[in-house]
């Protein structure tokens, strides 16, 4: 069976991923569209490679030289946001969403609203637009497969199990490269130390959001969103060795957990072969040698994150979407060198707390907030002492 496929965002980590497992296995997929930012060079030898239809990057500026690489290729390409749009739109049997960041979300929408069946790793997109999304998903009878590993694992912990049932959802976290340091080491972290990421391998802005938590933040409010059991029922868990990737816990008080290697790879194949299962070519769980698992709770003293976080999206409304925004401008001062490590997660509260709107009701409503919102965090930046 040859299916069609798109990945926006094809140069990052899980879109190499994404790639890895598609050609490993050739027969199974036809790639209609790879897109990239910027990338050009690197989108265009994947282009070629999977002998795809359109090649597409979001930086308008890039798109001379993605022509350029792509001559004679009869590989068609596009430049610019509404090319990514227009990219998502095309009918495909799977959009893997992997882009970084709120960008993502107006390409994620388009592929929502076509009806789609999504591969969600791009949380930031959930996380802004909230119910604009899981109502747009209900109306255009979209399918969205959870692709950041927790949530895959809640979602196959789920199978076969009633939402009503649950008692508890626990997402794990490693606790990233800073989870043993003590205050002071963390507010002299490095961008260097902090995208050392101890057990994954990711991109930039996730692996910082790995070190302040914020990831995990994030995917608190992600997993409100895919799995709606109340917020008093989903938990937090610091797993270091992460081998467990969340758990489910129903109300007979079984609980079910899935377990696996710290590669991406894992929950990527799980939504490609959704609701069958593929090879993928990673060794077996061996646990005797990883030998103890062990948990601990989260310590929201030295970081926040966790905790601003799920205070947005109790208030919800606009709160969400602005803690991204903000959150995302804070992860490029700190990987430009412009801000201390601390200062991330304070200028996300700041934020939040200079700046409300009222809640959005579509697209535009959010990525009006999102821009705001980076305006407001870029002031936050400029007032607030860069210690
Ligand atoms: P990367 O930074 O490695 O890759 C990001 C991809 O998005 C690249 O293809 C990049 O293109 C593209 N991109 C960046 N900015 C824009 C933009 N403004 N417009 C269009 N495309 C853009 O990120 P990751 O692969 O690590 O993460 C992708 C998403 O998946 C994130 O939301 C992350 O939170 C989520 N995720 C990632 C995991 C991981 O293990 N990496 C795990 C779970 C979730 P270019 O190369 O040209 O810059
Ligand atoms: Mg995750």
């Amino acid at each position: 069976m040859n299916r069609t496929i798109t990945v926006l965002g094809a140069t990052g980590s899980i879109g190499a991923s994404t790639l890895d497992l598609i050609r490993r296995n050739p027969a199974q997929w036809q790639v209609d569209t790879l897109t990239a930012h910027s990338s050009a060079k690197e989108l265009a030898k994947l282009a070629r490679e999977f002998a795809v239809e359109l090649a597409v990057v979001g930086d308008e500026n890039a798109l001379p030289a993605l022509k350029e690489a792509l001559e004679g290729s009869g590989i068609e390409v596009a430049g610019g946001p509404q090319a990514l749009c227009d990219a998502a739109r095309r009918p495909v049997d799977m959009t893997v969403a992997a882009i970084v960041g709120c960008a993502g979300l107006a390409p994620t929408m388009a592929a929502v609203e076509r009806g789609g069946t999504i591969a969600l790793a791009n949380k930031e997109a959930l996380v802004s637009a909230g119910e604009v999304m899981t109502g747009a998903v209900a109306k255009h009878g979209a399918t969205i497969l959870p692709t950041d590993s927790e949530h895959n694992a809640i979602f196959q912990c789920l199978a076969g199990g009633k939402i009503e049932d649950v008692a508890r959802i626990t997402l794990t976290a490693s606790g990233g490269p800073f989870r043993t340091s003590g205050a002071a080491a963390i507010n002299a972290a490095t961008p260097k130390q902090a995208v050392a990421h101890p057990n994954w391998s990711m991109g930039a802005k996730i692996s910082v959001d790995s070190a302040t938590m914020m990831n995990k933040g994030l995917e608190y409010i992600e997993a409100h969103h895919l799995f709606p059991v109340g917020l008093d029922r989903l938990r937090i868990v610091v797993h270091p060795q992460s081998v467990i990737h969340s758990m489910v816990e129903y109300r007979d008080r079984s609980t079910l957990a899935q377990l696996g290697p710290s590669d991406m790879r894992v929950p990527i194949a799980s939504c490609l072969a959704y609701p069958n299962r593929m090879e993928t070519p990673l060794e077996p769980l061996d646990l005797a040698s990883i030998g103890e698992l062990t948990f601990e709770a989260p310590n929201e003293e030295l970081f926040p994150a966790t905790r601003i976080a799920r205070e947005a999206i109790e208030a919800g409304g606009a709160a969400p979407a602005i803690l991204n925004a903000a959150n995302e401008v804070a992860v490029e001062a700190f990987l430009a060198g412009q801000i201390g490590f601390s200062r991330i997660t304070a200028v996300a509260q700041a934020t939040l707390e200079r700046y409300d709107a009222p809640s959005p009701s579509n697209l535009e409503d959010v990525l009006a907030i999102d821009s705001e919102a980076r305006i407001r965090s870029a002031e936050a930046l400029e007032s607030a002492p860069l210690v």
